[in-house]
């Protein structure tokens, strides 16, 4: 069951109306374009600075960023080494997913750090801590504009306009996955805490192998990319190609997980956050009654006969169905991309 959408061209260019054509008329625009139908841009500026295209800057850079300890170990250069080593010192955790592990890391995801304080036998007091704060106050804005998974997907996505919307219902039983994941983590994860309290995890730690001590780690998609590969010993030239051919095969179908989120990123827009990552089913508890979020203004909205906030948004939310003066979904990752399209600019950024 599954309803096909298509993505209207563009956030900018607007739909003539009855008063551009009489305009048109006065002033005589050219024949041609004219005949070809080509609609008046009021802000040709507006095709490159808005707010989609600010995301995607903020996606690339913190995915870089995320990872800027790499620029340091690549010049090798000390004042450059030592400028991300004080973000290392810092570490930060924020609501995405980003292994604390990660050689070339400066930001940690609070999930990531969670799992390691709880199989260490810690209460992660202050990363919850940190987490809800920033949760309750700026919702999900992480998942949205920072996490280096979520922005993979959005990609991934963006060369496809026909995504594949499951039918509500489905949408619905999907979504339940990733609090399964999240219950199943947390039980191993706090399991093996106790087992290290009180010693006796040595059989624990046997049975579990490299679930032991982040039980999502091996198929965390940023724990892969950022830890596990970087880990690998990788050629340098032709000559060194066979390299490849001595990794273990736990890394290669680690590698395809990772290919096969992308690729189905491709029609299904965010799948892997929507469905599967218990980090966003957790940080979704917290961000549903955030300060920050999404409404919409009643006088300009229409429900009715226009649904391009639910076809654009990459969450697949059914933003018609919540109240117009705020959305408290835990979907919501405050991309904005509803905010983006809507053709009657009746989405707002609300406080309250
Ligand atoms: S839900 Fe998506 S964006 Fe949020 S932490 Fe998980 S992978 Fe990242
Ligand atoms: S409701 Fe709007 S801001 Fe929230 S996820 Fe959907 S498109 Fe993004």
């Amino acid at each position: 069951m599954a309803e096909d959408a298509e993505r209207p061209e563009t956030v900018d260019e607007e739909e003539p109306t009855s008063e551009d054509a009489d305009e048109a008329s006065v002033e005589e625009e050219p024949k041609e374009r004219k005949k070809r139908g080509i609609p008046k841009i009021k802000n040709p500026l507006g095709l490159i600075f808005n707010l989609r295209m600010l995301r995607r800057v903020v996606q690339i850079l913190f995915l870089l960023g995320i990872n800027g300890y790499i620029f340091a170990a690549w010049w090798g250069a000390d004042a450059i080494t030592h400028f991300w080593e004080s973000f290392r010192d810092i570490l930060p955790t924020i609501p995405i997913i980003a292994p604390l592990e990660a050689p070339f890391g400066v930001i940690a995801g609070s999930f990531d750090t969670m799992q390691r304080e709880l199989t260490s036998g810690t209460f992660p007091f202050f990363t919850l801590g940190a987490m809800i704060i920033i949760l309750t106050v700026l919702g999900r804005v992480a998942c949205g504009w920072i996490c280096p998974i979520g922005t993979l997907q959005d990609f991934a996505t963006l060369p496809n306009r026909t995504k594949i919307r499951p039918a509500p219902n489905t949408e619905k039983e999907m979504r339940r996955v990733k609090a399964y994941v999240f219950a199943l983590v947390i039980f191993l994860a706090a399991w093996m805490g106790i087992s290290r309290l009180t010693g006796t995890a040595e059989e624990l730690e046997r049975v579990l192998g490299m679930f032991a001590d982040a039980p999502f780690d091996p198929f965390n998609p940023a724990y892969i990319l950022f830890v596990v590969l970087p880990d690998q010993v990788w050629p340098t030239s032709i000559d060194t190609l066979w390299y490849l051919s001595v990794w273990p095969m736990t890394v290669w179908l680690q590698v395809a997980f990772v290919l096969i989120i992308v690729i189905i990123a491709f029609w299904f827009p965010r799948w892997f956050c929507r469905w599967i990552c218990p980090a966003g089913w957790f940080y979704g508890i917290f961000s549903r009654d955030a300060l920050i979020g999404i409404g919409r203004n009643p006088a300009r909205c229409t429900p009715d006969t226009c649904n391009v906030c639910e076809v654009v948004c990459p969450m697949n939310i059914q933003i018609r169905k919540f109240p117009y003066d705020h959305m408290y979904s835990a979907d919501c990752i405050l991309c904005l991309e509803c905010k983006s399209y809507c053709p009657n600019k009746a989405i707002e950024i609300r406080f309250s």
